[in-house]
């Protein structure tokens, strides 16, 4: 439930409202409107005496939240969520949209540093890049775990880009989060519980990753997960799912776009790379993310794709990044929005 403050009401007030919901088991989330606050009580709601809290001094009403997504949903929150990545100061859910970018694996540091300076000039706000993968065969690449993320953390430095990488177990949320400015939660993961507490438990943003044959609902649940256990900062990423259709590797669902933002304030980019599997599909699907509403894009970018130890096939090359982005600013500038 929602519980509405009036516009005059105090700080002690809103305090003790908070209290009372903690006190019946609930958890609560405080919402500052622009003009009046609101108390997201959310929970088990079997031992919760509404009158109780519609009598407390302050309170306008009480509002049932009708979503089964509850913190994630546009009832609790109209305006759109902001979130700012540190240290590229960049705001993804803003006018201006967030362009990540980089290899699918980090595989050695010179790749690494060369690619985040590329991506920077084209005009991207972070650098992506595995250093644990979740491969489907177990002799694939596996990534180069913590001195991967080294790697990361040097072309942050030298480049001032945030760095965002997954996280495939909850033993390792720790060390990833140290590292990373945005911790991401893969698509096979989306439903893994555990680790989006365990998310939900650390300060960094985190980018969640539709999962494959996710729908909106579940994906929005999983959201939910990781801000019930304390972290509001979620960035929703649809990346394609599996349908009948096999010419592409996944089928890039972009009506979730608008419907994501009808029923959620949270941020939601698009990956037009995993979402095709195809190279040549990644620009024009980027152009078709932006014009459908994305808050910005998150795209694999190799030096030299061919020999790409993990997806060869869609990494584009950073001269074609850079073309990519000059068209992504051009359809930014028709439905309003800058880079
Ligand atoms: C990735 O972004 O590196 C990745 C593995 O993507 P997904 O989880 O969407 O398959
Ligand atoms: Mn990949």
């Amino acid at each position: 439930m929602i519980v509405v403050m009036s516009p005059k009401s105090s700080e002690e007030q809103l305090n003790h409202v908070v209290e009372l919901v903690e006190e019946m088991g609930l958890t609560s989330h405080v919402i500052h409107g622009t003009d009046r606050n609101v108390v997201a009580a959310v929970g088990d709601k079997r031992q919760v005496d509404k009158g109780a809290i519609e009598n407390c001094p302050g309170v306008e009403k009480i509002v049932p939240i009708l979503a089964p997504y509850k913190v994630a949903s546009k009832e609790v929150k109209q305006e759109p969520t902001e979130i700012r990545l540190e240290p590229s100061g960049a705001v993804i859910g803003g006018k201006a949209l967030g362009i990540i970018a980089g290899p699918c694996s980090i595989e050695d540091r010179n790749q690494t540093i060369d690619i985040a300076h590329a991506v920077k000039a084209a005009g991207a706000v972070a650098l992506r890049g595995g250093a644990f993968k979740p491969r489907t065969s177990p002799y694939s690449f596996q990534g180069l775990a913590e001195k991967g993320l080294e790697y990361m953390a040097e072309a942050r430095e030298e480049t001032g880009l945030s760095v965002v990488t997954e996280v495939l177990t909850v033993p390792h949320v720790k060390m990833v989060s140290m590292y990373a400015d945005v911790v991401q939660i893969g698509a096979r993961n989306m439903q893994n519980y555990m680790l989006l507490k365990a998310v939900g438990e650390q300060p960094k943003p985190v980018l969640l990753k539709r999962g494959m044959s996710a729908t909106m609902e579940e994906f929005l649940l999983a959201a939910e997960y990781i801000i019930d256990a304390g972290n509001p900062n979620v960035i929703l990423c649809e990346r394609g799912i599996r349908t009948f259709e096999d010419y592409c590797r996944n089928t890039l669902a972009l009506t979730i776009v608008p419907a994501i933002k009808k029923v959620s304030h949270l941020p939601i980019l698009v990956d037009p790379t995993h979402g095709t599997g195809h190279a040549y599909l990644v620009e024009p699907m980027s152009l078709a993310a932006i014009a459908s509403g994305a808050d910005g894009l998150v795209i694999e970018v190799h030096p030299d794709p061919e020999h790409a130890h993990s997806d060869p096939a869609q990494q584009i090359k950073p001269e074609q990044f850079k073309e990519l982005m000059e068209k992504v600013k051009r359809v930014a500038t028709a439905v309003d929005r800058t880079i």
